[in-house]
């Protein structure tokens, strides 16, 4: 995180507009970083798993540092508004869930109506920048608990980021990781190829 930035400034231009989702993943981080006692990640000092892969999780890499080119980011796709972040300094793990409708006001709806609707008249452009201002106000202030559930859970470290070697896939000729590569008769063969060949 860039050092004069806050944490919800350094997650709208990570980001690239701001948006209520976003705001939860600022939510979620900055509780994280209070709960766990630690600053944010310089070198693969926190652990997230995410079960989405929305808006929230970009709050997430800019906020905590916890990015898939570091390892630390871990991505399951159940869909879910559901974050582990685990440090590794004190072995500590928090798992925060989203309360199911929690972010429902009359405005978020609303808002949520605008941007389902697309193109929008100069007067809905207009409404939905002050809603966002509004929904800015409600999601920030909002207290922690209304929002999310949290509890403190087991935490297995998952190894820090290693390197592997690369092999050359037989049909292809590219490289690919071998841990992901299938050993065929003819050779190693990369996921692509396996997936263009039915498997073969
Ligand atoms: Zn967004
Ligand atoms: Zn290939």
């Amino acid at each position: 995180m860039c050092k004069d930035m806050s944490p919800v400034e350094a997650a709208i231009q990570f980001h690239g507009h701001i948006c209520p989702g976003l705001l939860m993943g600022v939510r979620v981080a900055e509780f994280a970083l209070n709960k766990l006692g630690v600053g944010p990640d310089v070198n693969e000092e926190l652990v997230a798993v995410v079960e989405t892969d929305s808006c929230g999780v970009d709050a997430i890499q800019a906020i905590l540092g916890c990015t898939f080119g570091k390892g630390n980011l871990i991505f399951k796709d159940y869909g879910k508004n559901v974050y582990t972040i685990a440090s590794r300094e004190n072995g500590q793990a928090i798992r925060i869930a989203q309360k199911f409708r929690s972010s429902h006001t009359p405005e978020s709806q609303r808002y949520r109506e605008l941007v389902r609707k697309g193109s929008l008249t100069e007067a809905e452009a207009a409404e939905k920048e002050e809603l966002i201002g509004l929904l800015f106000e409600q999601l920030m202030s909002t207290p922690f608990e209304e929002l999310f559930d949290w509890k403190e859970i087991d935490f297995e470290f998952p190894p820090k980021a290693r390197m592997h070697a690369t092999v050359q896939c037989v049909l292809c000729g590219e490289g690919v990781t071998d841990i992901k590569a299938t050993e065929t008769a003819q050779g190693p063969v990369c996921p692509g190829c396996l997936a263009e060949n039915g498997g073969r």
